[in-house]
């Protein structure tokens, strides 16, 4: 739902920059594969982290009722 911070595997940070930088590229046209050589991401759990991860957060913020009882 939210963006990792860090890889559920190994604990590298891929939250900031990485993920931001990889989510643009990819939407972009871009490689995959490329992109992630280029931003030095090479173990495979980091990999799939960033492949997997599905942003979902702006679309369920407008149903969250923050008065909940
Ligand atoms: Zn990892």
């Amino acid at each position: 739902m939210l963006p990792p911070v860090r890889c559920f595997t190994c604990g590298k940070p891929i939250g900031g920059k990485i993920f931001q930088e990889f989510q643009r590229r990819v939407q972009r046209g871009e490689d995959p594969k490329k992109v992630m050589d280029e931003l030095k991401v090479k173990r495979y759990c980091c990999r799939t982290v960033l492949l997997s991860t599905v942003v979902l957060v702006d679309d369920i913020a407008p149903y969250h009722s923050f008065n909940f009882p």
